[in-house]
């Protein structure tokens, strides 16, 4: 068997990490895993690390569960994959059933595809096609929030706007239209989140009544901008721009793929509105953190405008080979048999108990604040807490807590200087108390002569 060490080097040999300045790893090598279970990951010595962030967000009910181990097991011997054009089968039909049930009422129709990117690259492609076969072939624009955060594949980044992402391939990318976000991190004093949420509505109309026309879709993060920092909004935000795109006849666009399956608190962020988006963007909890797959719901209304006879040429044309790949379906209906009522009931709980183990820190200088939106908790980090002065960014403070943490067997990958926790539903209050015990520490430790 190979030792951590080995692993590593022969890692660093042949291997190029995603979101990586792969220079760092001469000090901070990569950590070799050997199996997980629950919440812990464990190396090749036996040293566990708890997945405070289910692993970039997508493991819902731990690692290695029984339960879905076992349906892909039984699913591995009967089929594990067949093309979805010209053939279906059963996992693909009744996980669109099940999806279709779920969602936010009137989302009749689903249409696969295999990571969130390209869920979102399908949504932008449908939404435009759908204007194109209804005669209005102008309507090729989106309408972005600041800040937000949509996937890296061409066309997903340029509907984004988090600057480290999007800057150095900007030459690539879309132009969207760039709207105030609602994220309540920007209230001025005496103000509320549901003022700020107001604000944004306001910056909204103004931008459609001069691009509205040529607008096909608003794309939006609800509740969260995940990738932008944790940043949250009031839920007024979601009824009111539904409003607001009615209104203005241009589509919306529900990217819930980090805050979907019950992370916010409800089966899925847009029910807090509640609302029903053109197009709702599903992936990485979707199939438990097991197996890549992504699916976009949307109306029946969209649906029947790409239904015509086949010369008419109104077919809606995208394909990836792994399109409902079967193994994972199947992996997304036993995550679906375990997302129950329950689960959110006890998700309330967990979520009160991860707030409450950061008591300490609500007053910490450095700490401008802890904001929650269900099973998600940030920290945000400022050098000064009065006018939020971030830290300057060389002084890589969030990786030093991160440093700090996995020493004490905790893994909390920071967004910048943003600290989070996002971690699997099957976390005991136990394991809770650690994670806030080790994310305290480690802010304390990596503040020491940094102020
Ligand atoms: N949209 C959102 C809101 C996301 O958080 C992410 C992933 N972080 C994506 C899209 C892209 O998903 P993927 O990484 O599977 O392409």
């Amino acid at each position: 068997m190979p030792n951590n060490q080995d692993l590593a080097q022969r890692d660093l040999k042949v291997l190029w990490h995603p979101c990586t300045q792969m220079k760092d790893h001469e000090q901070w090598p990569p950590i070799p895993i050997r199996r997980a279970f629950g919440v812990w990951l464990e190396d090749f010595e036996g040293t566990r690390y708890l997945d405070a962030i289910s692993s970039w967000w997508v493991n819902l009910f731990g690692h290695a569960h029984p339960a879905i181990n076992a349906a892909l097991k039984d699913q591995l011997d009967t089929l594990e994959h067949v093309l979805l054009a010209g053939f279906t089968h059963e996992p693909a039909v009744s996980l669109a059933e099940r999806l279709t049930q779920i969602a936010p009422k009137g989302l009749s129709r689903c249409f696969y595809a295999d990571n969130g990117s390209s869920a979102v690259e399908v949504a932008l492609k449908m939404s435009v096609h759908y204007w194109r076969n209804q005669g209005q072939p102008e309507k090729t624009r989106f309408m972005t929030l600041q800040n937000s955060y949509h996937g890296e594949t061409l066309g997903a980044l340029g509907v984004g706007d988090v600057g480290l992402y999007r800057e150095t391939y900007d030459a690539l990318l879309l132009t969207p239209i760039r709207v105030m976000s609602p994220d309540a991190y920007q209230r001025s004093e005496g103000e509320t989140a549901k003022d700020v949420a107001l604000r944004a509505i306001a910056a909204m109309k103004q931008a459609l009544d001069t691009h509205g026309h040529e607008v096909a879709a608003v794309i939006i993060e609800p509740l969260v901008q995940c990738a932008g920092g944790m940043r949250m909004y009031d839920p007024s935000y979601l009824t009111l721009l539904r409003e607001t795109c009615d209104h203005y006849g241009v589509h919306l666009i529900a990217d819930e793929i980090a805050v979907g399956f019950g992370r916010t608190g409800t089966l899925f962020a847009s029910h807090q509105g509640p609302m029903t988006p053109d197009f709702l963007c599903l992936s990485k909890g979707l199939t438990g953190g097991y197996l890549p797959l992504s699916a976009v719901l949307t109306l029946e209304s969209i649906y029947d405008a790409f239904y015509a006879e086949h010369a008419a040429g109104k077919a809606f044309l995208h394909s990836h080979s792994y399109t409902g790949n079967a193994l994972a379906c199947r992996a997304a209906l036993a995550t679906l048999d375990l997302l129950t009522e329950t689960t959110l009931i006890r998700n309330h709980t967990l979520a009160q108990a991860m707030k409450a183990s950061l008591e300490t820190l609500q007053d910490h200088p450095n700490v401008a604040e802890i904001r929650q939106t269900g099973m998600i908790l940030a920290i945000e980090l400022v050098k000064d807490k009065k006018t939020r002065e971030p830290f300057d960014k060389a002084e890589r403070l969030g990786h030093r807590v991160y440093r700090h943490s996995l020493s004490a067997g905790v893994l909390l990958r920071p967004l910048g200087d943003v600290m989070y926790f996002m971690p699997p539903y099957v976390i005991s209050h136990d394991e809770i108390e650690l994670m806030g015990k080790t994310a305290i520490e480690g802010i304390h430790q990596a503040l020491k002569g940094h102020r």
